[in-house]
């Protein structure tokens, strides 16, 4: 008989819906956050979105804080004067709202403000996360505006190391979210590059989750459902920013992504992450970039599985059906084919390639690819997606 023995963690509460997040005094008060801080991103905060939001605070009569000093991909310097902000404040609880880069800061301060460590103490390596004190951790609201990352369900925060140009994955159990708003009215002004760019995350990771090895049938049954949602709604939700019902079904396979990646993720990923940190690229779009690659990297692996995901989704053809379904939702949503076409003057050297490769077979997220990543399986992955193979 196989080991089915594995460890599953469901615990999220979210009141989905459109118009919900007028509910957000209420959520306040069952979560006994009295004077949250109010997490966002510089661009957001110029949006009448979140102008809105704070009215409501204010209308209920709400004492808060704002804090927006919030980089796409957050860096270490980020965290600390949000930290500071909070405790001057005297804040007692976080509401994190935004795309996945204001989410996890949120949940980075609610977590660090009262830790004697340093954040790098708790990167997600072993039980590093066991020396963080559980009882000082701020509740935290979290209300996404982007439907991709699902970080509004996610236990950890990543952040971008700057001294070494690496993504860092923080990690505790308890930086959960008490309760979440999905509200897909508020992703309705995403541009269309950040709604191809976040849906395609959605789909990395619901991709990734289901062909991750392992046993974990419930998260393969979520990223199941997840790619086909995708396949269904992000081509409406980038043609019609306003068609909510495709929005909502984004915010949901954001949700479930993210949700079933507790399984594992995989190359694409591992890939991506140096890429980020590097260039400071979109994480979503980055993922797109490498996607139909690493899908053919992985084919003696995953060929039945993909197989079942193509015949769920109704996409005949088999495991080059899905493949070239990919390839098409790319093109619609204006996915660059290859990494020169996404980045500007991208033309690494050796030196620099090998770099890349190093730190992606030391990525937490390289032992979930279905095929052992090698630092030459990593090296030919970076040619195919530099030169469109
Ligand atoms: P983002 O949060 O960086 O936002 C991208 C841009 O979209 C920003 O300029 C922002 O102002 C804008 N934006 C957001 N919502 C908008 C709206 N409703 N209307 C108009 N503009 C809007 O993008 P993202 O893709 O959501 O998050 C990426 C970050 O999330 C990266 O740092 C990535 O590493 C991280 N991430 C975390 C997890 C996790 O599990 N914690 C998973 C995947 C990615």
């Amino acid at each position: 008989m196989t080991n089915l023995v594995s460890k599953w963690n469901y615990p999220t509460t979210i009141r989905f819906g459109a118009g919900r997040i007028a509910e957000l005094p209420e959520v306040l008060r069952d979560t006994g956050i009295a004077n949250p801080l109010f997490v966002t991103d510089p661009g957001l905060a110029k949006l009448p979105v979140v102008a809105s939001t704070l009215k409501l605070l204010a209308d209920a009569g709400v004492a808060h804080g704002v804090f927006s000093d919030v980089k796409p991909n957050p860096v270490e310097s980020n965290l600390y004067a949000g930290v500071e902000v909070f405790k001057a404040g005297g804040h007692d609880g976080v509401i994190a709202f935004g795309g996945g880069s204001a989410l996890d800061l949120g949940k980075l301060i609610a977590f660090q403000a009262h830790q004697s460590r340093p954040v790098w103490d708790f990167e997600d390596i072993g039980d590093w996360w066991a020396r963080a004190d559980a009882s000082r951790i701020a509740p935290i609201v979290a209300v996404p505006t982007t439907a991709g990352t699902g970080s509004e369900v996610g236990r950890a925060g990543v952040l971008t190391h700057e001294a070494s140009h690496t993504k860092k994955v923080i990690f505790h159990p308890k930086m959960m979210p008490a309760i979440v708003i999905a509200d897909p009215e508020l992703t309705a002004g995403m541009p269309p590059f950040i709604t191809a760019g976040t849906g395609m995350d959605a789909l990395a990771h619901c991709l990734e989750a289901y062909c991750a090895p392992g046993y974990h049938p419930m998260a393969d049954g979520i990223a199941l459902e997840g790619v086909r949602l995708v396949f269904e709604n992000l081509p409406k939700a980038f043609a019609d920013g306003s068609d909510l019902t495709a929005r909502a079904h984004m915010m949901s396979a954001a949700a479930m992504g993210a949700t079933a990646f507790q399984k594992g993720l995989g190359a694409i990923h591992s890939l991506s992450h140096p890429i980020g940190a590097l260039y400071d690229t979109h994480h979503g779009m980055t993922n797109a970039v490498f996607m139909p690659y690493v899908l053919a990297f992985n084919r003696s692996a995953i060929e039945p599985r993909i197989e079942r995901l193509a015949a769920y989704c109704g996409i005949a053809g088999g495991f080059d059906g899905f493949a070239e379904a990919v390839l098409n939702l790319r093109a619609e949503l204006g996915v660059p084919h290859t990494l020169p076409a996404f980045i500007d003057g991208f033309a690494p050297d050796q030196a620099r390639k090998e770099l890349i490769a190093d730190m992606a077979i030391v990525d937490p997220t390289a032992g979930g690819n279905p095929i052992k990543l090698t630092r030459d399986g990593a090296l030919s992955l970076l040619t195919d997606a530099i030169e469109g193979n």
